[in-house]
């Protein structure tokens, strides 16, 4: 803790291991300028920034969460599972990103194939080019849209969105589909707590319940596209059912995502003291 101000945290938050901007030490730089005594790293299918911000947080006095942000689907929704305090050093959990990362990668593939496919010779998407576009993060759509704009199959990436590789469109391909039970159980098998992630988002609390029952730990209750009315709501539905509550920025680094900035949610420490104590880390 700093001075006479009172501990802060953001237990959601993205590096360039998914699709945020900032490294994980810009991240921690700029998380400690902002006065946070604790983050958390919740990268989209990947751990691999952890270890770095952990590193850089052990320097400059800012407690670094592990964290996770998994995908589940529920009849063609997707609902995000984040998952707090994994065991991210273990083979296993190693093993199981690296294969949603192999997924990921088939899927952007196989999307290319269509797309030239239906080209006819007018365009040609490298796949090459759009492993490049990715950089460090998680392969996906964007980055195949951003590939056919610059081939000259489409003026912008949203007509690539409309005409492609929107879910009705013809090079369209399916995420990898978790439920999520399978998800929470990943998540506990690698010793971590499970949180719905702004469940406000997803506009059908039967979704929220269904998690509840799959046996959720606990409910991110704050999130920059949650209400007030959200945030009373999701708290209740909580306490109710005795689950965890945390709350974070889910920042990708500013100018990307315009809206939301590293600063906007700002959690008390007791909220982080809760999640430790249940994931017996204190
Ligand atoms: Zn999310
Ligand atoms: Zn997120």
């Amino acid at each position: 803790m700093r001075g006479s101000q009172p501990a802060v945290v953001d237990l959601h938050l993205h590096t360039i291991f998914s699709d945020g901007l900032f490294t994980p030490e810009e991240l921690v730089i700029r998380a400690e300028q902002t006065g946070f005594t604790a983050i958390a790293i919740t990268d989209h299918d990947s751990v691999e920034g952890i270890e770095r911000a952990r590193v850089q947080g052990k320097r400059l006095g800012v407690e670094v969460v592990p964290g996770v942000e998994l995908s589940s689907n529920v009849n063609g929704t997707d609902v995000h599972i984040l998952g707090y305090y994994i065991d991210y050093r273990s083979p296993a959990v190693q093993e199981f990103f690296t294969r949603v990362r192999e997924f990921r990668l088939q899927r952007a593939e196989r999307m290319v194939n269509k797309l030239n496919e239906l080209a006819g010779g007018r365009w040609r998407v490298s796949f090459e080019r759009v492993k490049e576009i990715a950089g460090a993060g998680a392969v996906g759509r964007p980055h195949v849209a951003q590939a056919l704009v610059e081939a000259g199959g489409v003026a912008s990436m949203s007509e690539a969105f409309e005409k492609y590789i929107g879910y009705d469109g013809p090079a369209y391909f399916p995420k990898l589909r978790l439920t999520p039970a399978e998800v929470i159980e990943r998540i506990h098998q690698a010793g971590g707590l499970a949180v719905i992630a702004h469940p406000a988002t997803y506009g059908n609390d039967g979704l929220v319940y269904l998690v509840i029952a799959a046996g959720v730990d606990g409910i991110e209750v704050w999130h920059p596209e949650h209400n007030q009315r959200a945030v009373d709501h999701y708290l209740e539905l909580a306490q109710k059912n005795r689950l965890l509550v945390t709350g974070g920025s889910d920042c990708h680094g500013g100018r990307k995502f315009g809206r939301v900035y590293l600063g906007d949610i700002r959690l008390p420490y007791q909220y982080l003291m809760a999640l430790k104590r249940r994931a017996k880390k204190c």
